[in-house]
């Protein structure tokens, strides 16, 4: 089936469409179930609400393709096929809104107290989106919103940012805020995006000056330790008193203890201080004279029970941790799988603070915003779809093939749509099983799959190495290797795939899998944090009910071979078993609706009353 948007959304809350099939049947009924209607071979233009219900005047339609059909004569008509030698690749053209999701769902339960929260982070998605950080602080800001909070998050000013994404952007405040013995002036900006409140910090130095959110040419420790207490300065000169002030990552751990050693004794007297640790493997490394920098006394936290690193204890020089300061000092640490909280409390050197401090210490797994990573109103995708019907999908799927060079033009879009598809998007760091990847692309090849990956480096070395794998496979008809970062592609990645791999040797919790599931992508994970929690074995007797991908555990080729060959098996053994868990795992609940709740509660028992 082939809908195509209309430029015009006359209808609040409806979308329209106009449809193209010569296979297509359509099924009406009135609204008094009187009778049902059959089209054939015509063009029709339909309307389509928010649940996914076709929706006529006067009847509530429901759309059937007939099995067979092919879908290159599908879209002919309308949809322009991309090819691989398009002057503009399929995933750069314009779209129709940059900002997935302006607006925040206000269908929602509220809260019965309301908590007024601001982040301090150093991503957020999209606007300075590198990996799931950015994703989580957005969700989770939208989630609170909807439930009724008042939100807002706090980030740098970073200059490869760009101003056009940001919704009514004003300079609201410039002053001063102390680094280094002096006091840089600094512009605070209030905008809006997708939906949430944010205020940029601009300082007037070099910081956070550059083409990327990260690896700037300036001192990245001490920018952040410069961001944490600008924001402090900020809520201090502006007289701002949230309930709560959610930090992210080592970047803003210094906050908690510029917080209590010093903005406490100023004037902020009512916010208490959350931490979540998103991945515990970046702990801020500075030296007492660093942290000296942003005016607290370094050497003071060179202690074991405050920020020192333990594994140089004794040694000249010692070294502090911002996260392991941020743990000590914050009121609640969360982190972002129940399984990565175990983990983490077993090994790592972190695990010792994080026992000496477990009564505070909580596992929430992370949500997707379902309304931005929705397969039904995606802007970045050539064909909607649900679970209720996805045949959309495959026009995705086939769509990404011809404009990848997947498949020729003249071959059937039947055949090339028996193809399995698997796709990896991901950082391109040691934690996403590098090795695993690069095996999954011969694994896949052998069997006569499919496999694109999407992803990033920022190690040379690493960058050479996919570099060379993107010249040899690149030409063929099997593996495409994109190293890029393109949160448009991505969106139609998850979309067209068959399956998604995440293959990681550690996953504080993963994204990745849960996009992919929302989007109808079978995931193929390796068990280990929040990849344990989310994805359960098919081949898992006892645990049927919640069986939704295939998980290995080894990190050795065997163990991904294994896994790999057990989905081609289903994928094309067992068509009609494998639409029913594409179904299963669309409908999947893995929204923010399921886990900001325990955020609150999170927030709500700290937090001071008066
Ligand atoms: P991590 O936070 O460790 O990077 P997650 O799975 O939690 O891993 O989140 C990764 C997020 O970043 C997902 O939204 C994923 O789609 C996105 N992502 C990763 N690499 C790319 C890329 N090269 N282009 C676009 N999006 C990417």
């Amino acid at each position: 089936m082939n809908l195509r948007r209309l430029p015009l959304d006359k209808h609040k809350g409806l979308s329209a469409y106009k449809l193209y099939s010569s296979k297509l049947q359509i099924q009406a009924h009135d609204c008094f179930h009187r009778s049902s209607t059959c089209v054939n071979g015509h063009s029709n233009w339909i309307i389509l609400n928010p649940s996914g219900l076709l929706k006529g005047q006067g009847f509530f339609v429901a759309v059937s393709v007939e099995k067979g059909g092919n879908l290159a004569d599908f879209g002919g008509k309308d949809l322009v096929w991309p090819s691989p030698s398009d002057e503009i690749p399929f995933w750069k053209k314009e779209f129709p809104s940059w900002d997935v999701s302006p607006k925040v769902p206000i269908e929602v339960n509220k809260d019965n107290e309301f908590m007024h929260i601001i982040h301090v982070t150093a991503e957020l998605a999209p606007i300075a989106k590198v990996g799931g950080l950015g994703d989580v602080v957005t969700g989770l800001a939208r989630a609170c919103l909807s439930r009724g909070h008042r939100v807002g998050v706090m980030l740098p000013f970073y200059e490869c940012i760009l101003k056009e994404q940001i919704n009514d952007l004003t300079l609201i405040t410039s002053y001063d805020s102390y680094h280094d013995g002096i006091w840089i002036p600094t512009n605070a900006y209030c905008g809006v995006v997708s939906g949430v409140t944010i205020i940029l910090i601009e300082p007037s130095n070099q910081f956070f000056k550059g083409q990327s959110v990260y690896g700037g040419s300036y001192n990245e420790l001490e920018a952040y330790l410069f961001f944490s207490r600008a924001c402090l300065e900020w809520m201090q000169v502006t007289g701002t008193q949230p309930d709560i002030i959610h930090v992210h990552e080592w970047q803003t751990g210094a906050l908690s203890l510029l917080y209590w050693d010093m903005y406490h004794y100023l004037s902020l007297k009512k916010p208490r201080i959350v931490l979540t640790i998103h991945n515990m493997e970046h702990f801020g490394e500075c030296s007492k004279e660093q942290l000296s920098k942003c005016g607290l006394e370094g050497s003071v936290y060179a202690s074991i029970d405050r920020a020192v690193d333990d594994r140089t204890v004794n040694h000249n020089p010692e070294r502090l941790s911002l996260l392991k300061g941020g743990i000590v000092y914050s009121n609640a640490v969360v982190t972002v799988s129940p399984t990565y909280l175990k983990e983490t409390l077993c090994s790592g050197w972190l695990s010792s603070t994080l026992i000496r401090n477990r009564d505070k210490y909580i596992g929430i797994l992370n949500g997707i915003d379902t309304t931005i990573w929705n397969p039904a109103s995606d802007v970045f995708l050539p064909a909607k779809f649900h679970a209720q019907n996805f045949e959309g999908k495959k026009l995705c799927k086939y769509y990404v093939q011809r404009g990848l060079g997947l498949a020729t033009d003249d071959h059937v879009a039947d055949m090339t749509l028996k193809v399995p598809l698997v796709v990896c998007i991901t950082r391109l760091v040691a934690q996403k099983g590098l090795h695993l990847i690069i095996q999954a692309m011969k694994h896949v090849e052998k069997l006569g799959g499919q496999m694109i990956v999407l992803g990033k480096s920022t190690d040379g070395e690493v960058e050479r190495e996919f570099e060379g794998l993107a010249n040899l496979h690149n030409q063929g008809r099997s593996i495409r290797i994109l190293l890029i970062y393109s949160e448009e592609l991505s969106h139609i990645l998850y979309a067209a795939a068959d399956m998604v791999l995440v293959p990681s040797m550690y996953e504080p919790c993963g994204l990745a899998q849960m996009i992919g599931m929302r989007y109808g992508a079978i995931p193929v994970v390796r068990k280990t944090g929040g990849l344990a929690d989310t994805v359960f074995d098919l081949d898992d007797q006892p645990n049927h009910e919640m069986a939704n991908g295939f998980v290995f555990e080894g990190i050795d080729e065997v163990s991904l071979n294994w896994a790999m060959d057990r989905a081609f098996a289903y994928f094309r053994d067992k068509p009609d078993k494998w639409n029913r868990i594409v179904k299963k795992v669309m409908e999947i609940d893995n929204s923010w609706n399921n886990t900001a709740g325990k955020y609150v509660e999170v927030y709500d028992s700290v937090r001071t009353r008066w």
